[in-house]
């Protein structure tokens, strides 16, 4: 299968997947809030036929009769919001998230006052430029995947 690559942060949940629209859309509504543990959830839908997990295999929650959210049960990265025939996909577990653009935002009962902060707070910088002296530390520590499909992980050393 061609489409796009992703997983959860420890690499345990790979998936591949083409998206039917190709687009993403935010939804505001307080059980994506939930599901992914921020003040919103950002989804591309694709078609069950279209997902296939390359490694491992996502745990799951029925957050409804019909709904099951998806994470990694090793890490606990938010993967998928799951519906009958199909998948909205996390955003950001994509390995190229700003591949896939937002079309819409919907759950709008649930918009966050926080969301229309983003721009018009302070900008402290990159992360190097923030966390000068830690992210030396942080990088030659880093244990999360890379954005990029591997054949072993973690890497098998020796
Ligand atoms: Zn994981
Ligand atoms: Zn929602």
């Amino acid at each position: 299968m061609t489409g796009l690559s992703g997983g959860c942060q420890c690499g345990a949940v790979r998936f591949r997947a083409v998206p039917s629209r190709g687009k993403a859309h935010i939804c505001h509504c307080r059980m994506c809030q939930k599901a992914v543990g921020n003040l919103f959830a950002s989804l591309v839908d694709a078609d069950a036929s279209e997902v296939i997990w390359t490694r491992g295999t996502p745990a799951t929650f029925n957050s409804s009769a019909e709904v099951t959210r998806g994470f990694c049960s090793a890490c606990g990265t938010p993967l998928f919001y799951g519906y009958p025939g199909g998948y909205g996909l996390c955003l950001g577990a994509f390995d190229d998230p700003a591949a896939i653009p937002l079309i819409h935002e919907s759950g709008m009962e649930g918009r966050l006052p926080q969301v229309d902060q983003i721009g018009h707070i302070p900008n402290i910088g990159t992360t190097e430029e923030d966390m000068a002296d830690e992210a030396p530390a942080i990088a030659a520590s880093n244990r999360q995947h890379p954005d990029h499909d591997t054949d072993h992980w973690p890497p098998v050393s020796g």
